[in-house]
């Protein structure tokens, strides 16, 4: 589907691709944004107010956030969000430089008073780019699509829930949703590994610490998770036969609460609420459920569908395209570049544009003639002189000079590429 936006940009019903390209040809219609593909109606202005539900869902990940739009069981949208994941090294290693040039040039200095304050709500700066990247999603979606919903899954299994089965619901007693809930949270306390020989990353079984055969309950403090064949060997003993009596303590008490929630979720949480939408929380329990009953794979953006109670039962696809969007940022502040050992190495200029073009602009070359013939598309690091490199698909084009360059979209911080799923 192509977002669609009326002559004064205000967002409308999305189209079909073909009725854009129809409007495009007709001269109806201009190019508004070419990732997320948006156009533009030149000659309607829309007054009147769009009564559907759109739904922007959210699966949050500290590398990958997975998002989806849904239009009551039709999914429209698909991305991924790739976060920036080097932001710690980079810090630690300035960090470093700047030792080390003190250490080398200064004599000592007594330390200063401690006014190094943090505000309330800080995050680090590693959780801050991502907490701000789906900030920037939802407001950049909301510009494109009316919105009206979002579903976020903010912790991983509900604790109140399961504390209390009485005050559940109906779906809780039929015993699915609970299976997950109680499974998601004893890996989670047992630390997603077999209790009895460690191992990781294998199926897992949840295991009644005292049997079953021998009074064991289904209660939450009497459940572990095992390897299978731990499981068998363990068969009609209790832990503490079988060798392991701390278990048996372990499994008394609680997890913390904080367990199932964790900083940034609660940031992106209070990030969506500002957004004026309507907010619906899920669990991750219940994410996983859903996926493996609707016979999705396991990948961010089909997690994103699979997001809160008001997943639906059937899903029409309308879309066989996945937007991956890399957060890449907006260059650097810092002019000095430096060799892996802080000394300085080369030095940018201070201007960013060159002949109006800026590293990291998406861009079409048409070279028309000499050795690199042909058609370039891809993102531009600029030089002084006018001859760029262009990042491209199959490798890195260099000495393009800016006469056979054109815009396609502008730095916004994000690197797209569209990737087509079955
Ligand atoms: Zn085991």
């Amino acid at each position: 589907m192509v977002f669609v936006l009326d002559k004064n940009k205000k967002p409308l019903y999305p189209c079909h691709p073909a009725k854009a390209r129809k409007l495009l040809k007709q001269g109806r219609a201009v190019i508004h944004k070419k990732y997320p593909f948006t156009i533009r109606l030149r000659d309607t202005v829309s007054d009147e107010e769009d009564e559907q539900e759109y739904r922007l869902k959210i699966d949050y990940g500290s590398k990958t956030t997975g998002l989806a739009i849904l239009q009551r069981n039709k999914v429209i949208w698909l991305a991924e969000l790739h976060h920036k994941i080097n932001i710690k090294d980079n810090l630690d290693a300035r960090r470093g430089f700047r030792r080390r040039r003190r250490n080398a040039n200064l004599r000592y200095r007594k330390p200063r008073f401690n006014n190094r304050r943090r505000k309330e709500g800080w995050l680090p700066p590693s959780l801050r780019s991502r907490v701000d990247n789906i900030r920037n999603w939802v407001n950049k979606l909301k510009q494109l699509i009316p919105l009206t919903h979002i579903s976020y899954e903010n912790v991983k299994f509900d604790i109140q829930l399961m504390r209390n089965p009485e005050i559940s619901g109906v779906e809780y007693q039929q015993g699915q949703l609970q299976g997950y809930e109680v499974r998601e949270y004893l890996l989670e306390k047992y630390d997603r590994k077999c209790v009895y020989c460690g191992k990781k990353n294998i199926p897992l079984e949840i295991e009644h610490i005292i049997p079953k055969s021998r009074g064991g309950t289904n209660r939450i403090d009497n459940l572990t998770i095992s390897c299978h064949d731990c499981n068998q060997k363990k068969g009609n003993l209790t832990a503490e036969e079988f060798g392991y009596p701390n278990i048996q303590k372990q499994a008394k008490q609680t997890l913390k609460d904080a367990a199932a929630v964790n900083s940034t979720r609660w940031a992106v949480y209070n990030v969506l609420l500002q957004s004026e939408l309507d907010v619906e929380c899920g669990t991750g329990a219940r994410t996983k459920m859903q996926r493996i009953n609707l016979g999705l794979p396991k990948e961010h953006y089909y997690d994103a569908i699979c997001v809160g109670e008001s997943t639906p039962e059937k899903l029409y696809f309308k879309t066989n395209e996945v937007l991956e969007i890399k957060a890449i940022g907006r260059g650097s502040h810092c002019r000095t570049k430096t060799d892996a050992y802080g000394f300085p190495r080369l030095y940018m200029p201070r201007q960013k544009y060159f002949f109006g073009f800026m590293t990291g602009d998406m861009i079409k070359a048409i070279v028309t003639k000499g050795k690199k013939q042909g058609v370039y598309y891809g993102t531009v690091a600029c030089r002084s002189t006018g001859s760029f490199n262009i990042k491209t698909s199959n490798g890195i084009m260099q000495g393009i000079s800016y006469k056979y360059c054109k815009v396609v979209q502008r730095l916004d911080g994000y690197n797209y590429h569209i990737k087509k799923v079955v």
